[in-house]
């Protein structure tokens, strides 16, 4: 998944979070988690945020190749305790974003080592998309309407300005 799909997807799943939870759509949440749906490929030298990682992405794609430890539950877990230590708005978004991520390689053709380094199995969703082609591009594009329908309905936009507590 390019990394633009990851941000649009993430959104969506976060907004639709908003409506289930008393998570709050700030731009401080959504914020986080446009940088969260970016970090775990943090893995490849090549991704957006791998050429903007000054060599780190390197190190860590030669130690577990990508798509390996970044994109796996543990890694996921140990990210979050970030919002452990510092839970505000921007924190949980930047762990929704990370489980976002995860969860949108989880339907791409190659699949995701969830439960990496314990296992390196790599597991995807029945149905796939292929990184690039018109199935992904399909998903944006829903994605991008499933975000103005959630922000509409339930009229997200009102809570953009609210002030983390
Ligand atoms: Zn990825």
């Amino acid at each position: 998944m390019r990394y633009q799909t990851h941000i649009i997807t993430s959104v969506a799943a976060g907004a639709y979070l908003t409506t289930v939870t008393d998570a709050p759509f700030t731009f401080t949440f959504v914020g986080g988690i446009i940088v969260g749906s970016l970090i775990p490929d943090i893995d490849e030298p090549n991704s957006y945020i791998g050429r903007r990682s000054f060599g780190i992405a390197k190190l860590i794609k030669k130690a577990f190749g990508h798509r390996g430890l970044t994109h796996s539950l543990l890694a996921w877990m140990c990210f979050s305790l970030i919002y452990y230590f510092y839970p505000n708005h921007f924190t949980y978004g930047l762990c929704a974003g990370y489980l976002f991520h995860i969860a949108g390689d989880f339907f791409s053709k190659r699949g995701v080592p969830l439960f990496s380094p314990i296992w390196k199995k790599k597991f995807k969703f029945l149905i796939t998309y292929e990184t690039g082609k018109i199935g992904e591009k399909l998903i944006m594009l829903a994605a991008i309407f499933a975000i103005g329908y959630l922000v509409y309905t339930n009229q997200l936009y009102t809570q953009l300005f609210v002030q983390a507590p």
